[in-house]
């Protein structure tokens, strides 16, 4: 059977179905490769047909399998391995599904949430301000972080650790990514780990050094790693976490959605690594350790998922922006082998309590630099506008003690100078009277006597608000009468 391929729009071929099979297994087209053959109505994905294509000869072998990998040994008593890596491949994933149906079901929430919050900020000009203060110190943040990444850790090319680059460019065409981002490998002191940022149109994914020396630079645990990464990229998850950063906050909602997103990014990465083995071997290898993590019973540590259940681990759960790892290995578990994800039920009472917890770590464990400069900055918005009210009342507060000064002088007055009535403080203020000098408003008040029937009070021109001063009430003086 002749095949025809497309490669940058161009026709190739024909080939034969083994040769295609081939190109696919070597990276030369992938599932999104749009192929043809005669009897065939339009052109279709490479992995739409897959299914229909021969096995490859007995001589293609699998992708070469994690070392000391204790999964998948070949079913002995069959002639023939696995015959290819496409057909091995057998899931419900397709580039088009690689999105959880909880991502898109939290989105409509996050959405709507983030957009009356910035709705309300743009009414008030506090709130623009505060969003431009917090905006200005996350661009900072991730500046200093992507310079860090560029100038100390080490950029993955065809000179630099070229064997992960060429499994990172073969990810990249996995998932259809066109334009393939930095990859760097950081050095973070034994940690496993790895993630994505994007900071000046620039898009980057990072992986530490010990998690390449743990799974090997072209092992499918590895492109698993990767391709959950750019599973954030392609999903836009970055920016996302600052135009939905609201909604992300909301208690409940924030969380599980981002949750949703490592649900989803598992997938890609399940989809860019072609094999579950190697995708659960990576889990493990996070959850266990590089060493031990060979060794663990991906089973059994899906078990501890629908076993280890509670009130506080439902917490647990409810509060953090990842599924838990036990989670993780349990959803991959399912998609391998078909099924639907497990569901553990959970203590409706953590429901309650997690309403009340923040909406979980908006750095999302990018950096802790980045988190810190956040809150910093966060803090500072916040402190400009406390720092001002503190003055504001304490400005109050001398010119109501300079109307107490005032009224104990107005009081003495017309104790010493019966029936008189005072309509300024000529007679009280000035140099060997009641008050050496007249006190100052801070905010520029002038002050008056007000006589009422009640009696006399001061008043500040600037300080009409506040608590009213107590009133001289001339009936209650021991000095009878005054005239009029
Ligand atoms: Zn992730
Ligand atoms: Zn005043």
């Amino acid at each position: 059977m002749n095949w025809y391929y497309a490669v940058n729009q161009q026709r190739q071929g024909p080939v034969t179905s083994e040769e295609l099979t081939r190109l696919f297994q070597t990276g030369v087209i992938n599932a999104d490769t749009l192929v043809w053959r005669e009897g065939m109505k339009e052109w279709q994905r490479y992995s739409v047909v897959a299914d229909q294509l021969a096995p490859a000869p007995a001589g293609v072998t699998a992708t070469p399998q994690v070392k000391n990998e204790p999964l998948a040994p070949a079913p002995s008593g069959q002639s023939r391995a696995p015959a290819s890596m496409g057909a091995a491949f057998k899931s419900d994933l397709s580039p088009h599904n690689l999105t959880s149906a909880r991502e898109k079901r939290y989105y409509v929430f996050v959405v709507i949430v983030s957009l009356v919050v910035w709705a309300l900020f743009a009414c008030t000009i506090v709130g623009i301000f505060y969003a431009a203060v917090i905006g200005f110190f996350l661009w900072l943040g991730h500046g200093l972080l992507a310079a860090h990444l560029r100038a100390e850790t080490i950029r993955v090319d065809e000179r630099q650790l070229p064997e992960l680059h060429k499994t990172f460019l073969e990810v990249c065409q996995q998932l259809g990514v066109s334009e393939p981002p930095r990859l760097h490998v950081l050095q973070a002191d034994g940690a496993l780990n790895a993630f994505a940022m994007r900071h000046a149109g620039r898009d980057f994914v990072v992986v530490y050094a010990d998690m390449l020396e743990a799974l090997g630079a072209n092992s499918s645990a590895m492109k698993f790693i990767l391709g959950h990464e750019l599973g954030h990229l392609k999903s836009r998850h970055i920016l996302k976490q600052v135009l939905l950063a609201p909604g992300m906050l909301f208690p409940l909602l924030g969380p599980a959605y981002r949750r949703s997103w490592e649900t989803s990014c598992d997938r890609h990465g399940a989809y860019a690594a072609r094999d579950f083995a190697g995708a659960l071997q990576a889990m493990l290898t996070l959850s266990g350790g590089k060493h031990c993590g060979r060794t663990l019973d991906a089973k059994a540590f899906a078990d501890q998922y629908v076993e280890e259940r509670g009130f506080f681990v439902s917490l647990h759960e409810l509060t953090s922006t990842y599924p838990t790892l036990s989670r993780r290995v349990s959803e991959l578990r399912a998609l391998q082998e078909g099924q639907e994800a497990a569901e553990a039920p959970r203590n409706p009472f953590a429901y309650l309590v997690a309403f009340f917890m923040p909406g979980g770590n908006l750095g999302g464990g990018v950096a802790s630099v980045l988190v810190v400069v956040v809150i910093i900055g966060m803090l500072a918005a916040m402190a400009i506008p406390a720092f001002q009210k503190v003055r504001q009342s304490s400005m109050d507060k001398m010119c109501h003690n300079n109307r107490l000064m005032l009224t104990a002088a107005l009081d003495q007055y017309t104790l010493e100078n019966p029936g008189r009535r005072v309509w300024s403080f000529v007679e009280l203020v000035g140099p060997g009277k009641l008050l050496n000098t007249m006190p100052v408003c801070p905010r520029q008040g002038t002050y008056s006597v007000r006589n009422t029937n009640a009696g006399a009070t001061v008043e500040c021109s600037s300080h009409n608000f506040g608590q009213p001063l107590p009133t001289i009430d001339l009936s209650n003086m021991p000095v009878p009468k005054r005239t009029k």
